[in-house]
Formats: C-alpha cells, structure tokens, sequence
C-alpha cells in the first residue's frame, strides 16, 4: 500500500457513514418517517417498490424546508435540530445527527418536493450521486415529500446482501410498525407496488393504535404498566402469560419515544414474567421508558438503537418490578387459574402464577400499585446481568430432562385420540393431533430453511375464486407458500388456480387446505412481519395436514410418530402452543394408590 496520507472527499465519507446508517431499504424508511415525525407531520404515507429496494417515497404534511435550506439539508453534519453539543442532552427530536439525508444522498437518487406554509411557492430538488442537479420552483401541498430511487446502485456489495423483496418489505414494515406504535395520532398509509398494505388511521387511544396496528387478538391480552422511580416513568402494555411467542419479535421498548433494543431492558421484562413462562417463550410488551434527556446518552450508536443509561440498575428494577406488580394484578387468582386451567396448560403453570401472586401484592381498590416486600425482596432483586450481545434471547436451553418417545412402550389409544405409553419413568399420555401437528410443522419448516422444492403436482389443478381481501392475501404470500411447496397462480380476475400442495400433506384435499389456510390466516396475518405470517401459515397448513383426532393410528404410524418427535428438540407443545404429552411419573402413581 502506498504510505500517503489524505483527507477523503466528502462524497466518499458520505459513502462511509451511509454504511453505518443506511444498510437496508428499511433503514432509509425510518430516516425518513423519523424526519417527517421531527417535522410535526400528522399524515404520513409512505409507498414501496419491491420491497423498498427499487424506490422508497415518504410524504409527510410537515412543516416542509426553506427554499434556502434545501441544499443544506442534504450537507454532512446540517441539522436545524441541535446547535450546541449539550443540545444532544436536550432533544426531543428523533434526528439531530444531520447525517441521514447526506448518507441516503451518497447511495442513490433522490427527488424531493417540499413546502413551507408560509411560501406561496414549493422547491423541486434533484439530487445525484450526492450533488445537487437541479433546483427549481415546484406547485405542491404543504410538506415534504420525498422519492429515494436507484437505492444502492453506487455500493453494488450492499445490493448483494439484500435480501429478497418480500423479506425486505417485511423489515421496511417492522421499522413502521415501531414508530406507529409510539405515534397513535398520526395517520400512517403504506402501499407497496401502488397496492395499499397497511393503512392505520390517528387515534387518541394507545391501546386502540395496538389493536390497529398489530390486530385485535393482541388487544384482549393486554394489561396496563404504569409506574415511576425517581422520575423516571414508565408506561404501556404487557401480555398476559398465557400469550407467549416463539420470539422476542413483540418486545417493544422504547426510550423517550425512540424504539431501541437494549439487552439490559429485555433482561428486566424476561425476569418480570420468568417463573410464569415456559423456556424459550417471550412475552409481548410495548413499554415507553420517560427519562429527563440528560440522564440517557442516545449518541451511542449511528441508527440510535441503543442507548446508554446514567442509571441502569434503577431503570432496571423500575421496569422489573412495575412489570411483575402488572402482571400479578391481571392475574387475579380465580380469573388466571380457570383461565389456565380450562385451557389445560402445562402442568405446574398454576403453581407459578400462584408464586407469582404471592410476590407481588395489589393493594385493593388504589390504582396504584404497591410491591408486597418490596423492600425485603431488595437484596434478590436481580444482579445486572453480565453485558452479553444482544442475542441474549436465545437464552441458555434448560437441558432437556424429557427422555426419547422411541424407548416407551406402545400400550395402545383411548378416546380415540389419546396414545398410551409405559415407560421406566410412569406413564406418558400423547395427544396425536397436537403431536402430529408439530411434527409436520417442524418439517415444514426445516424444509422452508433448506430451500428444498417439496410440492407435490396436482394431477388436476384447482380453480378457486376468491373475495379480492383473500384473493390479495394470497397474493402476497405466494413466497411463504412456495418455501412448503404450495404453488398457486392467478388465474384471470379473482381466480387463482392451486397446481401443487405441500408433499407432506399429500394425502390432504387441495381446495380445502387452501380455503382453510385463508381463513385461519388471512384476517389476523395481513398485516403481520413476514416472519410471523410464516409461522402462521405453517401453523395451519401443519393443522389441516395432521391426523385428526378420533382416527385409529397403526402400529408404524406410531413408531414414525415417536422417532418424529424425538428428532425435534423441546417438542412440548403444538404449534399453538397446547401441551401434546403429558406424563405421570410413578411416584404420582404411587402416591394415587397411598402407596406412599
Ligand atoms: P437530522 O434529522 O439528524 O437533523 P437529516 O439528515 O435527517 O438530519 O435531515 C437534515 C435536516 O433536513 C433536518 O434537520 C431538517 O431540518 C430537514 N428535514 C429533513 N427531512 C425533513 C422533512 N420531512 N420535513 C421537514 N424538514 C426536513
Ligand atoms: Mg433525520
């Protein structure tokens, strides 16, 4: 390498930041809503193609850009938010760093369109390859409306790591989803391909913005936080226990309003609902941390995800403990135990919302809320956990204590759905619907990770016509349907024609897996990331596929059903989450017979 030194020009360190800013279309999207949401906007649409990756537009009813500044906004380090250092200590802004647009600008094209209310006339700017190209007078409404096209094209490495369109549309609609949880007055619209995919309407109510954004389901497991320590509050909803996910995806924290995924804030939620969980489940939560600006350093990282606390172990036991009291008071004991009992959750459940009660006390008719032995519970409250990557969540596994299904003897079925087993240990009971269920579900999926084609061809193909909502649902799932080996077609107008189903559900009727597909997902995962309505429509197809209960299973079909579910770590429960073994060890049975 030739030893000279030299000071980069500022279109190559654009290009640079731009990689610590902008490293997928989703993160153009943020910048963009975070400056339409720092511009006071209250209706924001935003529209996608391909995924974001081919255009992005953001158009917000802000306060638009002087004419003077236009060229300014798009300079490194040119910000109208901050004009001292402590200022960053200060801002309730989302932006401040003056770098985005700069950063946008040194990777693609940009065309933006935006007027002052006080300026009778708009501002046209073209801006390529970092530089202004053209400036002129433009009629449009008030506001700033911005198109990122061409998005990547000068760092072709970057194109390379995409993933693909839907995927990437999944992450553009995480980012939004985030903010619009935080932000119930404003109006968001999102199309992708000039089709409209999400549209929230403003609404005073934060709970009904939840039920709006990440559906109705989501609104009857909530239970309101409230709470504050020395100033610092804390505020939103938390699911109840029984509503777990198979990932931290629903966690929602946010500090001042910014969404930020910081290990020590998770650590605290997981430790509220520790003892009421299974392994490996996450709650779902939207909680809003408050902190007076200066005791939180938002400046500690380009995309300002994470944060940096003045008083960590403070925030973390505000959070542990308001969370914990909250979850104990929605468990009220005759509501939580029915509740559990009736829909037979998995042995122990009920001992651990008991627990639960007893470590936190509700003092009866306040609103608020008061911490039984909170003070004698200092000294366990939780050491901070060592600073691990955000990883975190896959929380160490318990080891497996289950033994293999393939060792217990096969004794036989009763009620036509459960499968009787002996082994060294007592008895195991299967339910051969759930167990089958996740049996195909695991396979469905493993199949979908390793890109396998695992159709099986329709000797006739299937025309169906759909209602447009079902027609357009389907639509958009085609890539999810592909990964199970689902292929499906349109067919002209609202028809779609069915040409493969998955192989493993080959023995199940094409039409009515597809039909009973859309009704189990269709409404509750349209608007869902990508990664859940996957999980969704697994779920179903794994459903419709499995035997059914009240079916006679031959002596193989248990046998491959054993050696099925012991390849799968952890089978405990279906795919939704029901028990599908249970046991009774001997000493239980010894106990029943007072042999004990
Ligand atoms: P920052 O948000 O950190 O200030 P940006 O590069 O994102 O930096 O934006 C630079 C400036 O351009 C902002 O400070 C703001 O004055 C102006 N700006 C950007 N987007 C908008 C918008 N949608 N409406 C009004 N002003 C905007
Ligand atoms: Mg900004």
């Amino acid at each position: 390498m030739p030893g000279r030194i030299i000071v980069l020009p500022e279109t190559l360190t654009n290009r640079i930041a731009a990689g610590e800013v902008v490293d997928r279309p989703a993160s153009i999207v943020k910048e963009l809503l975070e400056n339409a949401l720092d511009a006071g906007a209250t209706e924001i649409a935003v529209d996608l193609e391909k995924g974001g990756c081919e255009s992005i537009r953001v158009t917000d009813n802000g306060e638009g850009i002087a004419r003077e500044d236009v060229p300014l906004a798009f300079a490194r380090y040119a910000t109208s938010k901050i004009g001292a250092f402590e200022d960053i200590y200060r801002v309730h802004s989302f932006g401040f760093r003056g770098e985005a647009l700069p950063s946008i600008a040194s990777i693609s094209r940009i065309e933006m369109v935006t007027r002052q209310a006080s300026s009778p006339a708009g501002t046209r700017v073209i801006i390529e390859g970092g530089e202004v190209k053209e400036l002129t007078d433009a009629g449009c409404p008030v506001g700033t409306s911005l198109l990122v096209s061409r998005i990547f094209e000068p760092v072709p490495v970057r194109r390379k790591f995409l993933k693909r369109d839907m995927t990437e549309q999944g992450y553009c609609l995480d980012v939004i989803t985030r903010l619009a949880l935080m932000q119930p007055a404003v109006k968001i619209r999102v199309s992708a391909g000039a089709k409209p995919i999400l549209n929230i309407p403003a609404v005073q109510d934060p709970a009904e913005r939840i039920a709006l954004t990440l559906g109705q389901d989501f609104r009857r497991q909530l239970i309101p936080v409230a709470g504050e320590i020395s100033g610092v509050r804390l505020e939103g909803f938390a699911s109840r226990p029984e509503f777990t996910r198979s990932s931290a995806a629903q966690m929602y924290l946010y500090v001042n309003g910014r969404f930020v995924k910081d290990y020590l804030l998770n650590h605290a939620v997981m430790t509220a609902y520790r003892r009421l969980i299974e392994a490996r489940r996450y709650p779902a939560v939207i909680l809003g941390l408050e902190i007076a600006p200066g005791d939180v350093d938002v400046n500690v990282h380009p995309a300002k995800m994470e944060v940096r606390f003045r008083n960590p172990r403070e925030i973390y036991s505000l959070i542990a403990e308001t969370l914990g009291g909250a979850i104990g008071a929605g468990l009220t004991p005759q509501a939580g135990v029915s509740a559990m009992s009736s829909s037979a959750g998995p042995a122990g459940t009920v001992s651990r919302i008991e627990e639960a009660l007893r470590r936190y006390r509700v003092s009866a008719g306040s609103e608020k809320l008061v911490f039984g032995g909170l003070s004698s519970r200092k000294s366990e409250a939780p050491a901070l956990p060592p600073l691990l990557p955000p990883e975190f969540v896959n929380e160490t596994e318990r080891p497996d204590e289950r033994g293999r299904f393939s060792d217990l003897l096969y004794i036989g079925q009763t009620a036509g759905t459960y499968l009787i087993f002996s082994g060294d240990a007592g008895i195991t009971l299967v339910d051969q619907h759930a167990a089958h269920e996740r049996v195909l579900f695991e396979k469905l999926r493993r199949q979908a990770q390793g890109e396998k084609a695992v159709g099986q061809r329709l000797l006739l193909p299937e025309v169906v016509s759909l209602p447009p909502r079902d027609y357009h649902f389907l639509m958009e799932s085609l890539p999810i349907l592909e990964e199970a080996g689902v292929e499906v077609e349109p067919f002209g107008g609202d028809s779609i024609v069915i040409k493969a189903i998955p192989a493993l559900l080959s023995h199940a009727e094409a039409r009515a897996l597809i039909l009973d597909l859309i009704a189990d997902c269709a409404q509750a995962s349209r608007d869902l990331p990508l990664d859940e309505r996957r999980e969704k429509i697994f779920t179903s197809l794994a459903c419709r596929g499995a035997v059914k209960a009240n079916r006679d299973l031959t002596g193989p079909e248990v046998t491959g059903l054993c050696r099925d579910l012991d390849a799968i770590p952890h089978a405990l429960t279906c795919p939704h989450g029901r028990p599908l073994a249970v046991s009774l060890s001997l000493y239980e049975l010894e106990k029943m017979f007072k042999r004990r």
